[in-house]
């Protein structure tokens, strides 16, 4: 017998003790050998893979997925251009980072963290947010840990816990003001007793996110010293996605919780160049924080994807280095890149007040969560088997051509009723697609 059929056989095997067939099927080899892994039980569905494609269609406007349609900067374009044209940048270059790209995050980030950051030991180079976020999971997180996570949350953060073996413990971000006018992500908070209740001995970790996606909340201070003392007290890990750091609104602070006293030894920090530079495509990130717990990462790094492309990291380092040197003047993109967005957000937030909606206005980021409810829209013929908020969305996509993303994609079932009311719209995009958005807006009532 040859070991082809012999593996045939044996998956059968497996699924005979339910199988009534006399001979194998595919369906029986599907069930057994073919089946999936238990770490990924459950996490099939995915917001970015159902609303990306519909969106992609071109006569929608797309405020969905965060990306921008705006340009890029130029210097960052033609360092990519220039690297690609040395030939040993063609190749592979350091695992956990390409030399000239982390001495260049150790000199940005040693100013903003006001200390030194060893470009060798306390930095990896990953793919994207998303490769920071998953090394580490995988270096750190361990089976049967609680990972607390704040709701709403980009949405892979509870996928990523699952599949590390461990539990996600989950607390939204309630809204504390009964107004009912100019609501900002300020006024989404957590309650502290509620959050030092999710605290225990089995917690590994808390995931925060400041500036948030999708509300925009930036973690005051206070907060994150609460944040902060309930680690410290339970000897727990942080991990702090910033990858937003910079898109921050004026009369706003951006504070790294690796900052307070006590937390830089047990936080690593998620930063991007697709959100630095306005590159999303580029799939660039990073993890900032102790040797200690920086070296698990690299172990990861080094057994899964090994290295990031070489052009890419040489691109994002040039670019760094050149705002590093503006830092602090107004052409700076680290900063201009917010005081551009700004009135977009307050152009797309006037926008949608006209049209009887109630945006939350965000102190960062580029995501707008907006509630919906007085619209009134009666989606009753809709299928009943999803929340509002995705029904909503899916509605205006084909009705509207307008395109957004629903909120209850970044929170858990307990929470559906507080969020579903709210969906997310993307507002980096250049004044002609917004153009189309407000045409459509405006024009809501009489289709
Ligand atoms: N974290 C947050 C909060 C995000 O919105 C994103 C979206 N891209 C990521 C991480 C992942 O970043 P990247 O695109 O660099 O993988
Ligand atoms: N971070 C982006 C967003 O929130 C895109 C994420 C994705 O496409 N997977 O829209």
């Amino acid at each position: 017998m040859n070991i082809a059929l012999q593996t045939l056989r044996l998956g059968c095997h497996l699924v005979r003790v339910n199988c009534t067939r006399s001979v194998c099927t595919s369906q029986c080899i599907m069930a057994s050998r073919h089946k999936h892994s238990k770490r990924i039980e459950g996490l099939d569905k995915n917001v970015w893979v159902a609303f990306t494609s519909v969106a992609a269609d071109p006569s929608i406007v797309n405020l969905g997925q965060g990306y921008p349609d705006i340009p890029p900067p130029s210097y960052v374009k033609d360092a990519l251009i220039n690297a690609a044209s040395l030939d040993k940048m063609n190749q592979y270059t350091r695992g956990f980072g390409h030399p000239s790209l982390v001495k260049a995050l150790s000199q940005v980030y040693g100013k903003v963290y006001g200390h030194q950051i060893d470009p060798l030991k306390e930095i990896l180079v990953t793919v994207g947010g998303y490769g920071s976020l998953f090394s580490t999971m995988q270096g750190l997180v361990e089976e049967g840990d609680e990972v607390i996570i704040i709701e709403p949350f980009f949405d892979c953060y509870v996928p990523m816990v699952r599949m590390a073996g461990a539990k996600p413990v989950l607390i939204p971000l309630r809204l504390k003001s009964e107004k009912k006018k100019n609501i900002t992500s300020a006024d989404w908070a957590l309650d502290p007793d509620e959050l030092a209740s999710k605290f225990n001995s089995k917690t590994k970790a808390i995931i925060i996110n400041t500036p948030n996606n999708p509300i925009g909340k930036i973690f005051m201070r206070d907060e994150l010293q609460l944040i902060a003392d309930l680690c410290i007290k339970h000897d727990t890990l942080c991990f702090s996605d910033e990858v937003y750091e910079w898109l921050i609104y004026k009369g706003h602070q951006h504070i790294k919780i690796a900052t307070l006293p006590g937390m830089w030894e047990r936080t690593i920090t998620i930063g991007s160049a697709g959100k630095t530079f306005s590159v999303t495509g580029w799939k660039l990130g990073w993890s900032i924080g102790p040797e200690h717990l920086i070296k698990h990462l690299q172990t990861v790094m080094q057994n899964t994807l090994y290295t990031c492309p070489t052009p890419l990291q040489e691109a994002v380092a040039q670019g760094l280095l050149r705002d590093y040197e503006l830092m602090g003047q107004p052409e700076c993109y680290f900063s201009s890149l917010a005081e551009e967005l700004k009135g977009k957000r307050d152009r797309l937030a006037a926008i949608l007040q006209e049209a009887g909606m109630s945006p939350v206005i965000p102190e960062g980021g580029y995501f707008m969560i907006v509630d919906v409810t007085a619209l009134n829209e009666d989606l009753s013929h809709m299928a009943d088997d999803e929340a509002y908020d995705y029904k909503f969305v899916k509605w205006m996509i084909k009705e509207k051509k307008l395109a957004a993303i629903p909120v209850t994609a970044f929170c858990g079932e307990a929470s559906t009723k507080q969020f579903e009311k709210y969906i997310r719209l993307c507002f980096i995009k250049q004044e002609s697609t917004l153009d189309a958005a407000e045409t459509i807006l405006r024009n809501w009532k009489k289709v």
